[in-house]
């Protein structure tokens, strides 16, 4: 049976790269007709937060990452660690080391002085016709694993192909703390073999400790899921995707307007493609994802190409929900709609504006001007709204403040002031947006004075 999972640490946000790869890891469950994980790693307790649980759940239901199970939260199963831990410890394939951290750090620079790697030097492994050391009090030891002394370990990664590292690269990993709690490599092979994990997807920085993992397994007589290490993203200066190189949690684009399934459909395309189909659905994704495909070198995010995605998903999305999305982002411009604008007003300035926004924020920013006061800017206002266009724009404010307020009436009323002043279109419709609705670049005037309402049409008109 395909089973995957995701394991965040909760110790931030829900990262661009750990939704990437929970992306693919439910899009190969989904299309083998497995089952996908979330499991939340909180052994880090100084640095785990509920707030940091909760924006992780938020984001994978935003991005509509459903799991069959889960959240599994590491910090309960305690208990079966030590369970694992005791057992292994009994079969002489873990042990207490007592060594401290001065100690440790000597051997360290002893090592490194010699020009050798600083591994553990064994001085607790127990061995055939060893003697140990005597055990000293009031340490608090650590359990660590006797990693095989020989021999490779070979794996052929679902991403990057065959992979081998010699186990005299590795020393013996803790996997237990002096507080008890277990390190993230021994507790996500436990997982990963209790919950019964076929295939592992997971960023490339975790190749190191996929030996130690694999050792671990085999130490436990459990069968090995599959890994799949997917290279990091990049940003525009060629350096890992991180906070100071701009917004790189999946809030931050939520927030910033973008839609989930532009979101997902962006995400899966960074590493992964399926022929040169740059838009596709989730189902679509589904039935192409089966693991194939992905590329072995980093990708690099490219906000631009986000956005054109995101703008296509927009003008295709329903106009009620876009209202919805877009009168949440107009309160933070401080403009609050009641429900019945929401639900009738908005779903049309939706329709009017869709194909020229590329977020529900830029949308927000442009339907504020239906609702809130317009700024209009001293120099577009004259530069459009001449003396010479000032008697036709006062007839049209006279006309239009007596005409039936829908569109074909209005357009007849614009043509009829075009007509008896002389003007053509640009020359009227040019100073009355920017009166409307403070710039002259927007749809049909008609169309827009239309949803702006005769009532503040005539008030703005004024200010000519
Ligand atoms: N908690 C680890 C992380 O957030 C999980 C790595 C894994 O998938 O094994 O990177």
């Amino acid at each position: 049976k395909i089973r995957t999972r995701i394991a965040p640490s909760p110790t931030g946000f829900l990262h661009l790269g750990t939704a990437r790869t929970a992306l693919y890891s439910w899009a190969y469950a989904r299309h083998f007709g497995g089952e996908f994980v979330l499991r939340i790693e909180d052994t880090d307790v100084a640095r785990s937060t509920q707030d940091s649980v909760d924006q992780i759940l938020a984001s994978m239901q935003w991005l509509g990452l459903e799991y069959d199970e889960g959240p599994i939260y590491q910090m309960q199963r305690l208990d079966r660690y030590k369970v694992v831990v005791d057992q292994m410890i009994a079969e002489g394939k873990a042990y207490y080391c007592y060594s401290t951290p001065e100690e440790l750090d000597a051997v360290r620079e002893a090592k490194k002085a010699r020009g050798e790697k600083a591994l553990y030097d064994g001085t607790w492994r127990p061995a055939p016709g060893k003697t140990l050391p005597p055990v000293p009090e009031g340490v608090k030891p650590v359990v660590r694993f006797c990693n095989p002394q020989d021999g490779d370990v070979t794996w052929n990664d679902l991403v990057k192909g065959p992979i081998t590292i010699s186990n005299r690269e590795i020393d013996d990993l803790i996997i237990v703390r002096t507080d008890g709690i277990p390190t993230y490599n021994f507790a996500v092979v436990v997982d990963d073999w209790d919950m019964q994990i076929s295939h592992v997807f997971r960023g490339d920085e975790h190749i190191n400790n996929t030996p130690w993992q694999i050792n671990i397994f085999n130490a436990l007589g459990a069968a090995l899921p599959q890994f799949g290490h997917c290279p990091v993203i990049l940003g525009d200066d060629g350096q890992k995707l991180s906070k100071r190189r701009g917004a790189v949690s999946v809030t931050a684009y939520e927030d910033g307007g973008y839609l989930p399934e532009a979101m997902l459909n962006y995400l899966a395309r960074l590493g992964w493609s399926h022929g040169d189909e740059e838009l596709f659905t989730r189902e679509q994704l589904v039935s192409w994802f089966d693991g194939t495909h992905l590329n072995k070198s980093p990708a690099q995010w490219d906000p631009a190409k986000l956005l054109w995605v995101n703008a296509q998903y927009i003008k295709q999305a329903d106009n009620l929900r876009l209202a919805k999305l877009v009168a949440a982002q107009l309160v933070k411009l401080g403009v609050t709609l009641s429900a019945e604008t929401i639900e009738s007003h908005l779903p049309l300035v939706c329709a009017l504006l869709k194909d020229r926004c590329d977020t529900t924020v830029a949308l927000a920013a442009w339907a504020a001007k239906f609702y809130a006061d317009v700024v209009v800017d001293a120099a577009e206002k004259a530069q459009h709204v001449t003396d010479a266009v000032k008697p036709a724009i006062a007839m049209l404010r006279e006309k239009l403040s007596t005409t039936a307020w829908d569109k074909a009436s209005i357009a007849a009323v614009i043509k009829e002031v075009l007509t008896a002043n002389g003007l053509k279109m640009p020359q009227l419709a040019m100073p009355v947006r920017v009166l409307v609705v403070g710039t002259p670049q927007t749809p049909s005037l008609d169309a827009v004075l239309e949803l702006c309402g005769q009532e503040k049409v005539i008030e703005r008109l004024a200010k000519v």
